[in-house]
C-alpha cells in the first residue's frame, strides 16, 4: 500500500505512522525524522534545514524533495510505503504524483487525522524529549518519575524549539496555509479518508486500520 498521511502537527502523526506501517509491513518515512537525524549528525543537509525547522517553518522544496525522492528509490519502499509529513505543500503532492506515476503507480490512499488547535497546543507544548535516546515523555500524559531525567536512560529532558507554544502557532498557522490545500486536492483525487485523531492512541490506530482496510491490495 501507498499511504501518506497528513494532519496538523500534534496529530500523532508520528505515533499512528509507526503504528500503521508495522501492521501493513511497510517502512514509514517520516521527513521530520530524517531532518532530525541529519541535524543530530551534523550532515550538510542537517545545516540546510535547521534554521528552517527551528522557525516551524518549512524546509525549501528543491531539499525536501531530493531528500524524498532518494528514499522512495530505496529497495524496502519498492512495494508500498507509508509518507509521514510529506508533502506538506501543493507542489511537493504534484511531484509526488509525477514521481509515482513515471513509475506507474500512485498513492492508495490519504489519511488525514483530523484534531483541533487548542488540542493540538495542548499535546505539543506539554512534549518534553529525550536528549540522549530521543525518547519522547509528556508532563501531563506520560510524565517521567523525574521532573526532566529519561526514566529509560537517565537523560536530560528539553523541550524542542519546534514544541514551544508560540512556534507550535506558527506551525499551525503555517499549516492552514500551506498544507490544508492538499486536503481538497486529495480529495478531488477521491483518495482522502478523514480521520478524528482524539482519545486513546490504540483506539485511534484500531479506527485507522478498519478505514483502510477497503484501500488494501
Ligand atoms: P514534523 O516532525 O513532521 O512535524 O517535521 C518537523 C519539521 O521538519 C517541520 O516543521 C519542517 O520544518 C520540516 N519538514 C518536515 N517535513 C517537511 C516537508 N515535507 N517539507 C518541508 N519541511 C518539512
Amino acid at each position: 500500500m501507498r499511504l501518506v498521511l497528513v494532519g496538523p502537527p500534534g496529530a500523532g502523526k508520528g505515533t499512528q505512522a509507526q503504528f500503521i506501517a508495522s501492521h501493513l509491513s511497510i517502512p514509514k518515512i517520516s521527513t521530520g525524522d530524517i531532518f532530525r537525524y541529519n541535524v543530530s549528525t551534523g550532515t550538510e543537509l542537517g545545516q540546510q534545514a535547521k534554521a528552517y525547522m527551528d522557525r516551524g517553518d518549512l524546509v525549501p522544496d528543491e531539499v525536501t524533495i531530493g531528500m524524498v525522492t532518494a528514499r522512495l528509490l530505496e529497495p524496502d519502499a519498492q512495494a508500498g510505503f507509508l509518507l509521514d509529513g510529506f508533502p506538506r505543500n501543493v507542489p511537493q503532492a504534484e511531484v509526488l504524483r509525477k514521481l509515482l506515476a513515471d513509475w506507474d503507480t500512485r498513492l492508495d490512499v490519504v489519511l488525514e487525522l483530523v484534531v483541533d488547535d487548542d488540542e493540538v497546543v495542548r499535546r505539543l507544548s506539554g512534549r518534553r524529549t529525550c536528549r540522549q535516546c530521543g525518547r519522547i515523555w509528556h508532563v501531563l500524559f506520560e510524565p517521567p518519575s523525574k521532573a526532566d531525567i529519561c526514566d529509560d536512560c537517565g537523560g536530560e529532558l528539553f523541550q524542542r524549539d519546534d514544541d514551544r507554544e508560540q512556534t507550535i502557532r506558527h506551525r499551525l498557522d503555517v499549516y492552514a496555509e500551506q498544507t490544508q490545500p492538499l486536503i481538497a486536492f486529495y480529495a478531488d483525487d477521491g483518495i482522502l479518508l478523514g480521520l478524528d485523531a482524539t482519545g486513546p492512541v490504540e483506539e485511534i490506530t484500531e479506527r485507522a486500520m478498519i478505514a483502510l482496510r477497503r484501500f488494501i491490495r
